[in-house]
């Protein structure tokens, strides 16, 4: 089976010693992967080109006779990630196209499968880098500038890997190919195994709106052993009592909210903190209770002494509600469901491109881990969803 063989063959490649993968933008893990899809490009006659940003497409016909029917998603991962956030959208659409060509279907519309670069934004800072730069949500000179750990440049990384970064930027000769884009993902929570679904595959319907918001608690710094309790300004109380509110400020208003970055001044375990800066990741279904739950959480937290501020904020983003009804229809009544996480679809919907999303079931919910999972089967009925979606909507 075609999908077992490429899965196989990607099973190495950034294996860290942990079980999980590091496979970074422009690293030769990265150059490693895209030599790899390109070869299978090249092994199922598709013509391959490659974007202003670095995004690689292959193409079964001529993409600019008719806007296409793009597929794909990307190979990067988050450091110590899990197989299938991202292979398991590419693997699956290289498999669904040779289902296809095997079976001598003939497109009426261009087929695409991409590759896209830098979904995770694990080496530069910035997640869906690639298809933020060709849809202009990021501009050329704030990618070129996006720097790693080490002080490389994002252009500068993408000169080593042999691309030019002179020529990043909004792309719109790839943007006028893509006419609708259908991004396979593996469930990144476990929505799809519970007995409400019971399913192996769903459709997608929006992306949870989310933001990121900093909390900086001043405090007063002292010694730990010889200032009294009465004496004290720690700021590590005030922040205790936020990350305990922002639990159940997440349940009053359905959502989820974390806490899972902090920094302290001076960082000594003999120390009472002059400083804790923390910062909380916030998502829910709805807009409006995010920002309830956000409300509710600063007011708390400045009756403490904290100052909020905002770091970033995505609305809700909708994928193409009669596009996800007619998949969802085609494949038998597949559930349908929003989700919590980030993809590159979410910003080719937002950039106006017709798009929708294929989950496959993830038994425990695990990602961003070695422990991510899903069954071979359920792989497998990822691959025949998707060839019949193409199949109808190239036809
Ligand atoms: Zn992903």
């Amino acid at each position: 089976m075609s999908f077992t063989r490429r899965w196989a063959e990607l099973e190495p490649i950034g294996r860290a010693s942990s079980g999980g993968y590091r496979r970074f933008a422009w690293t030769p893990e990265d150059a490693s992967l895209r030599e790899w899809f390109a070869g299978e490009v090249q092994a199922l006659g598709l013509d391959l080109t490659v974007d202003r940003a670095g995004n690689q497409w292959a193409w079964w016909g001529d993409p600019d006779s008719a806007p296409g029917v793009v597929t794909g998603s990307h190979l990067d991962s988050v450091p110590d990630g899990g197989a299938f956030d991202g292979p398991l959208g590419v693997v699956s659409a290289l498999a669904a196209v040779e289902t296809l060509r095997s079976e001598g279907f003939q497109p009426a519309r261009p087929i695409g499968v991409v590759n896209f670069v830098d979904e995770e934004g694990a080496r530069f800072g910035v997640a869906c880098a690639g298809s933020r730069v060709i849809t202009g949500a990021m501009t050329a000179e704030r990618a070129s500038g996006l720097r790693d750990g080490e002080g490389v440049s994002l252009g500068e990384a993408m000169q080593r890997a042999g691309l030019r970064p002179e020529h990043l930027g909004r792309d719109e000769e790839t943007l006028r190919r893509i006419g609708v884009f259908v991004e396979l993902h593996v469930e990144q929570g476990k929505a799809l195994a519970t007995d409400e679904f019971d399913a192996a595959i769903g459709v997608g319907t929006a992306i949870w709106p989310h933001g990121r918001w900093r909390f900086d608690f001043p405090g007063e710094a002292n010694h730990a052993g010889t200032t009294r309790l009465v004496d004290r300004k720690d700021p590590m109380l005030a922040y205790a009592s936020t990350v305990l509110a922002a639990r159940q400020a997440a349940e009053r208003n359905q959502a989820v909210a974390t806490f899972g970055k902090l920094t302290v001044e001076p960082n000594g375990v003999n120390a009472i903190p002059s400083l804790v800066r923390a910062w909380l990741d916030a998502r829910a279904p709805s807009e409006t209770d995010v920002q309830a739950l956000l409300r509710e959480l600063s007011a708390e937290a400045e009756a403490l002494g904290a100052t909020v501020s905002e770091e970033s904020w995505t609305g809700n983003t909708l994928f193409d509600p009669e596009l996800a009804l007619r998949l969802s229809k085609t494949l038998g009544g597949a559930p349908l469901l929003g989700t919590g996480a980030g993809h590159d679809a979410g910003i080719l919907a937002t950039a106006g491109v017709s798009t929708a999303m294929l989950f496959v079931r993830n038994p425990t919910g695990m990602s961003h881990t070695p422990s991510e999972f899903a069954e071979e089967s359920d792989c497998l009925a990822g691959v025949d969803a998707l060839t019949t979606v193409l199949r109808e909507l190239a036809a």
